[in-house]
């Protein structure tokens, strides 16, 4: 769990100024909500705090995202190593579908490691579903697809594989948007859990989420301003 300092950040897709001058500090063992309305930049801000912008054409960042002190953007930082630290959650589930579950969960390591012992690997399948709060509805079905179980399953699969590789920093951009009522508070009460050992950025288009998940809320700019999205106000959610 390490904490973001955000210093002076713009983002560009080609010419049009996406993010503006965003300052922030995002603090470990915490949630931090972001709200805003569609189109304002949250999930371009995201992906410039794990370099996902950089396979995105034409999108360039200026400024600065300090991990624990460590410029992200700095020459010598490894992209792949900043994508491993800090991992990222997406609005639909998206396992692998035809891989099996146990797989999925080790995708990501295996970029990583290649030579991990079987049992190694059962290992880290049962710690990461346990603690994606899964195992218990998949340990009898670990060799079925990706695709065989429901959205919210899904999704707490995809946290399994975002967490297997042992991240400092989890991104969910929009998590529950497309899941049911119950589901999403299977993923807001799991989200509880990963809080003391992640730092967990969030973006929502709900505000009563917002409110039971995150410990602040970033507000960023309001619809119809015709200007690039800008962080308006940092609140204690509570
Ligand atoms: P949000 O997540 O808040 O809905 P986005 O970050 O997706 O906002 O988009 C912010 C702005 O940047 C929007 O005007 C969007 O059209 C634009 N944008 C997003 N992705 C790209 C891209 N790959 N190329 C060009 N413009 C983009
Ligand atoms: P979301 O609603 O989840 O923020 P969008 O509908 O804004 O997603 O964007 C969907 C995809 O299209 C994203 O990968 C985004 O980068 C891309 N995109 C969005 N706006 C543009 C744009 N103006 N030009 C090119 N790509 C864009």
């Amino acid at each position: 769990s390490k904490r973001i300092d955000v210093k002076d950040l713009n983002v560009f897709y080609g010419d049009f100024l996406a993010v503006q001058d965003v300052n922030m500090v995002i603090e470990p063992r915490a949630v931090t909500a972001l709200i805003g309305p569609s189109g304002c930049g949250k999930s371009t801000f995201l992906r410039t705090l794990n370099r996902m912008h950089e396979v995105i054409p034409g999108a360039r960042v200026e400024g600065h995202a300090l991990m624990d002190g460590q410029d992200l953007y700095g020459d010598d930082v490894d992209p792949v190593e900043v994508r491993r630290q800090v991992g990222m959650v997406f609005q639909r589930p998206n396992p692998f579908p035809t891989m099996s579950i146990a797989d999925n969960v080790l995708a990501g390591v295996k970029l990583n490691n290649k030579r991990m012992s079987k049992s190694d690997q059962e290992a880290l399948v049962e710690r990461a579903l346990r603690g994606a709060n899964l195992w218990e509805e998949v340990k009898d079905r670990l060799d079925r697809p990706g695709s065989s179980i429901s959205g919210g399953q899904q999704q707490r699969l995809c946290i399994a594989r975002a967490i297997a590789v042992q991240p400092q920093v989890l991104l969910m951009d929009e998590p529950c948007s497309a899941l049911d009522p119950i589901s999403t508070l299977a993923i807001e009460d799991l989200i509880a859990e990963l809080k003391s050992e992640y730092t967990i950025v969030i973006v929502t288009h709900n505000m009563q989420q917002a409110a039971r998940v995150s410990d602040t809320t970033g507000f960023f700019n309001i619809a119809g301003t015709g200007k690039p999205g800008r962080l308006i106000e940092m609140d204690a959610t509570e």
